[in-house]
């Protein structure tokens, strides 16, 4: 059964940017279901939404990702087919315009799940890919201001910023995943992000680390968003894949995983995931979180904010 689902990150998204988000998953999903119709891969198609929303700069991933504190783009991402536990990672990386590309190259070429830093550049361009810079305007000055009203706290380490993404969780939009499913029961889950804000560097997230960000069996995959560190000490992306594994379809598991987060750690988060017979589930527990999803059984694409 063909199914597809993607998402632009969990947070609150101001209302002139909401029409844009929703085209811009709209559009991944699409991008995604139609290399599933044409070659009936889950990984080609979860690479091809992903890679559309990497480039869509309004989101946090590939093109337009966050700055750390020093104002540099280090960039996380996973890819994990559910079928045989493959998977490739990749953490801290800079100068590359797709990161789930460059993970799915560690997946396809290496004995290795996770290459971090200068290392995975070293290898982005071993596999062929330029270098590219995918700092945006809009993201210096963003960082300029942020940067700005962290100083003026006299203590400007993890904890401030923890609490200045609690208060302005809009901070934290843009990461991005998918999860696919095609015809042979392959399910393959990825997801690709600049991080958070303002972020200390060499900071990684729960996205490249199996089992947070990222997780995909033979009985569901799933993708998460939100803080990070929440996100690891639940071991979201797996805790879902669990449930999913006993047979809890993939709504329910996805809003039990972030009833979790929400009740034991009490930070943000959002996660989609696909189960075995192909059903589609998202939650969140933030204002918002882009979604789009597509199945066999849909006449055409729906979208969520
Ligand atoms: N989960 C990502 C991280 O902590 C951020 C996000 O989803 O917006 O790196």
């Amino acid at each position: 059964m063909k199914s597809i689902i993607v998402h632009g990150g969990a947070g609150t998204i101001s209302e002139d940017s909401i029409e844009n988000a929703k085209q811009g998953v709209r559009l991944a999903a699409q991008a995604g279901y139609n290399v599933l119709l044409k070659s009936n891969s889950a990984v080609d198609a979860c690479c091809a939404a992903v890679n559309a929303l990497e480039d869509n700069p309004i989101f946090n991933a590939g093109t337009g990702s966050v700055l750390t504190l020093d104002g540099k783009c280090e960039m996380d991402a996973a890819i994990m087919k559910g079928s045989t536990l493959e998977a490739g990672a990749i953490a801290g990386i800079e100068n590359v315009k797709n990161p789930i590309s460059i993970a799915r190259k560690v997946m396809e070429e290496t004995d290795h799940v996770l290459l971090i830093g200068e290392g995975a550049s070293k290898f982005a361009s071993v596999m062929g890919f330029p270098v590219y810079n995918p700092v945006t305007e809009h993201r210096k000055k963003q960082w300029a201001e942020l940067k700005e009203r962290l100083l003026e706290g006299k203590d400007p380490h993890w904890k401030r910023i923890k609490d200045l993404i609690k208060k302005h969780p809009e901070l934290l939009r843009g990461t991005v995943g998918c999860v696919a499913m095609d015809d042979s029961g392959e399910i393959v889950a990825g997801t690709s992000t600049g991080g958070v804000f303002l972020k200390l560097f060499g900071r990684v997230g729960d996205t490249p680390l199996l089992g947070a960000g990222t997780y995909a069996t033979s009985s569901g995959g799933a993708s998460a968003t939100g803080i990070g560190e929440g996100i690891m000490r639940t071991v979201l992306s797996k805790t879902v894949c669990n449930f999913m594994r006993m047979d809890i379809s993939a709504q329910s598991a996805s809003a039990a995983g972030i009833d979790m987060v929400t009740n034991v750690i009490g930070s943000w988060a959002g996660i989609i995931a696909i189960d075995r017979r192909g059903n589609i589930g998202f939650a969140k527990n933030t204002k918002s979180m882009p979604v789009a999803y597509m199945k066999e059984s849909m006449q055409k694409i729906e979208v969520s904010i």
